[in-house]
């Protein structure tokens, strides 16, 4: 697999302007809770945990590393800055819980690589959409090329696991999150 980071010519790439500003912006995905893909969740078969203020759900959709996941508020709040005092002070033994789980696990587990976990990339982007939600992806023990942000850019890049792995990564999981 190779990727486009080292050995291109710079002075070959193509250079993209940027656009100017525009006066109002689009609207987000579900602003103001309405149509909002977190609000209208049905139980399936990729939700992890949950509690009255939150719920874990596996990333399953052309995703490259099993056991990717994502926390997302019960309540529909407009980014981190619109959640409870309650939310806010629980978010971060959530956080804590999920990156706990996916580094407990063992050679053999079921994830890239042998399973094993490096560290935990925790990302929390606020232009898709508008109800709480951070990403959490389990960086593959010993790849040293996907360390920091190039983590989610090999994730575009690399082949997507199989249903099988990502349900099976899944479930190891929700295992380690209901403990
Ligand atoms: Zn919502």
């Amino acid at each position: 697999m190779t990727h486009p980071w080292v050995g291109a010519d710079e002075n070959a790439l193509p250079r993209k302007e940027l656009s100017p500003p525009v006066d109002v912006e689009p609207p987000l995905h579900g602003a103001g809770g309405v149509g909002c893909n977190a609000c209208e969740h049905e139980p399936d078969q990729w939700d992890l945990y949950e509690d009255d203020l939150w719920r874990v759900r596996a990333l399953h959709q052309d995703m490259t590393f099993p056991g990717s996941a994502m926390l997302h508020s019960k309540r529909h709040a407009n980014g981190i800055a619109d959640l409870t005092p309650q939310e806010a002070a629980t978010f971060g033994v959530m956080c804590q819980r999920i990156t706990q789980a996916l580094l407990s696990r063992e050679a053999g587990s079921p994830g890239y690589g042998d399973g094993r976990v490096g560290r935990v990339h925790m990302h929390f982007w606020g232009d898709g959409g508008e109800h709480f939600h951070v990403w959490f992806f389990p960086r593959p023990l010993g790849y040293l090329d996907l360390r920091g942000s190039f983590l989610v850019e090999w994730e575009e890049l690399l082949p997507p696991a199989s249903e099988a792995e990502l349900l099976a990564g899944a479930a190891d999981l929700r295992a380690r999150l209901n403990r």
